[in-house]
């Protein structure tokens, strides 16, 4: 399942994440590894249930957050996984809506530009 996604200088913030390849919407294109599991927030980290973070410094702890994202952090499956919400084309860079998923943590500036801008976002 999993789509090679690389690290690049990112568009919204710092460094993020990209596609190498097209992806279709509705596809799950990237599995989130569990190897690294905490069960309190710590930054960097993405929260996935109930008093379980994970951190993945491989894609998910440099996937930038959007007000207008091209891709959402699925927690409601066994493995928690990348969902793409539309069709996204190689080189676009992969964000997701972080305030779907965090619960507590710091209000961030958003800096995603798009039209709806909710001007912050939670992070951990
Ligand atoms: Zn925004």
């Amino acid at each position: 399942m999993n789509t090679e996604l690389q690290k690049r200088k990112s568009n919204i913030n710092g460094t993020g994440i990209f596609t190498t390849q097209s992806i279709q919407g509705g596809a799950e294109f990237y599995a989130i590894p569990l190897d690294i599991i905490f069960n309190e927030p710590k930054p960097k980290c993405a929260r996935i249930a109930e008093k379980k973070y994970v951190s993945d410094n491989k894609v998910l702890n440099w996937v930038n957050h959007s007000c207008a994202p091209n891709a959402k952090l699925d927690i409601m499956r066994s493995i928690p996984v990348l969902t793409a919400l539309r069709n996204i084309a190689p080189d676009e860079e992969i964000s997701v809506n972080y305030n779907e998923t965090e619960v507590q943590g710091i209000k961030v500036k958003c800096t995603c530009k798009s039209e709806n801008c909710k001007q912050y976002f939670i992070r951990l």
